[in-house]
């Protein structure tokens, strides 16, 4: 029997216990939606198919609905986004002919503070993706316990395919356009794919010029002279790590002589790979968009690093052997680290993993299906929403720091970091092992508790 078979569509007879805010969840009396009842909603402008984004959150947040008691009765509020701001991003390009691109802003939640999240640049960006990653944004600040709502952003562009200048103008217009619903109390956009530090300063520039007065706590992942945090560039990564290093002591498994392999050598996937080899690990496979490596003896750090730096992507590293992309999924290892893009791990795929440990550095990389495979394969998964939390936490630093002028040392952050996610991790393995729930299920449900328990609080306006 699956997982899924077993609590996500018939659901559990007991309610989480939560702990600390005053609210006795044993003593909520049984559940006000039962699992059979959980639907997807209903929006005329989004039409999931089984296998987006958005259809996956939706399916995430029914396995954990039967966990919440009276809270229940919220839950339709994590199943439609707050506010969804589409918008039209005309530029001039270097030619002289004008291109629009298609823009978005999407607030999923805002109960527990303002909107936090990345933006996106890729051809492929929707608006139905930009609500999902808006959706776990929303989880996972809740889930590590910090003051913010989820939100996201995306533009529909391949921005390798625009000049420096056309890539500014874009952002610029981009930032104006949103500008109505972001701010520095409102909602806070940081780096994701395809953007970093220099995107986000046009943007606080842009937000600064439109205000009239430089607003640095607008966006997160800014270059250190303009109000950016030291150790932000390889917190995602760092957040891998650590929670990568909890896990493995918790299933015994040694890090030193660990064999990794790694989807995605961006920012989150080459930090974290660094962490790893550091720390004893052998990184013995790398895909990435340039294709797939393998060599079991461990890639050199320092050469893969170089030549990452110098391409762009890992195809001319020397010392691996090529191999096919989709044999990458039955490499030999014990840690699995996706941190490239969705919906990688199939269900196909998963039954032919190797790994032990599958960290989530990715957002999303896991479809349902497989999720119930691996549970089932006794793989323990550290899932997204808490995995890869790192950045936002130190991003949530920075906007501390730009408020209050004063900024900290590198190893003030990373300790505190380190603090953060162990601690959090430590709460949601103590709620997946009382309960029996996968650590992604038991992330939702601590998440959703403190989500919902402020939706409650809050009440309804008007
Ligand atoms: P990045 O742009 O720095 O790197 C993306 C990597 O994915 C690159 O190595 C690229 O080659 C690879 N890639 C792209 N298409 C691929 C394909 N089809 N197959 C295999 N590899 C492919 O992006 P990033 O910031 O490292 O983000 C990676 C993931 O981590 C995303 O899911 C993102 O949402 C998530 N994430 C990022 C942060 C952050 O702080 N940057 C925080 C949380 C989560």
């Amino acid at each position: 029997m699956s997982f899924g078979e077993k609590f996500g569509r018939r659901g559990p007879t007991v309610a989480l216990h939560a702990g600390g805010v005053g609210h006795e969840f044993a003593q909520r009396q049984g559940m006000t939606t039962s699992p059979t009842e959980t639907r997807m909603s209903n929006l005329s402008y989004v039409t999931p198919h089984a296998d987006s984004p958005w259809q996956t959150y939706l399916s995430q947040v029914d396995r954990v609905l039967p966990y919440l008691g009276s809270l229940a009765k919220w839950g339709e509020t994590l199943k439609r986004p707050k506010r969804a701001l589409i918008v039209d991003v005309p530029i001039e390009l270097d030619n002289g002919t004008v291109r629009h691109f298609e823009g978005y802003r999407v607030q999923h939640n805002l109960s527990r503070g303002p909107g936090k999240g990345g933006v996106r640049y890729h051809p492929d960006v929707t608006l139905e993706e930009v609500m999902a990653l808006s959706a776990w944004m929303t989880i996972k600040c809740a889930g590590v316990g910090l003051p913010y709502g989820g939100a996201k952003g995306g533009i529909r562009v391949d921005p390798k395919a625009l000049s420096m200048k056309e890539l500014e103008r874009m952002t610029r217009r981009y930032t104006s356009e949103i500008g109505i619903i972001i701010g520095p109390q409102r909602d806070i956009p940081a780096p994701d794919v395809n953007t970093n530090g220099q995107i986000m300063a046009w943007m606080m520039d842009t937000y600064s010029m439109n205000t009239g007065s430089t607003a640095t706590g607008v966006v997160t992942g800014k270059p250190i002279h303009l109000g950016g945090s030291l150790g932000r560039v390889k917190a995602t990564g760092r957040g891998v790590f650590v929670t990568g290093r909890e896990a493995a002591r918790r299933i015994n498994l040694n890090l030193d002589g660990a064999r990794i392999a790694v989807q995605g050598m961006g920012n989150v996937g080459s930090s974290a790979a660094e962490l790893f080899v550091q720390a004893g690990a052998k990184l013995v496979a790398v895909q990435d968009h340039t294709g797939t490596l393998a060599n079991p003896n461990g890639f050199d750090m320092a050469d893969t690093m170089e030549v990452l730096k110098r391409d762009g992507g890992i195809a001319n590293y020397k010392n691996a052997e090529r191999i096919d992309n989709e044999a990458f999924w039955d490499v030999d290892c014990d840690i699995l680290i996706p941190a490239a893009l969705e919906g990688q791990i199939t269900a196909a795929r998963a039954n032919r993993l190797k790994a032990k440990l599958v960290l989530e550095g990715a957002n999303g990389p896991t479809l349902p299906d497989a999720d119930d495979v691996m549970h089932d394969r006794g793989i323990l998964v550290v899932p997204d929403v808490i995995c890869n939390a790192g950045g936002v936490t130190v991003s949530y630093f920075e906007w501390v720091q730009d408020f209050s002028s004063f900024f900290w040392s590198e190893d003030e952050i990373n300790v505190r970091l380190d603090k953060i996610m162990v601690d959090a991790l430590r709460h949601i393995y103590e709620t997946s092992e009382r309960h029996k729930i996968t650590l992604r299920t038991a992330t939702f449900a601590v998440a959703c508790e403190r989500i919902l328990i402020a939706r409650e609080e809050r009440g309804l306006y008007p």
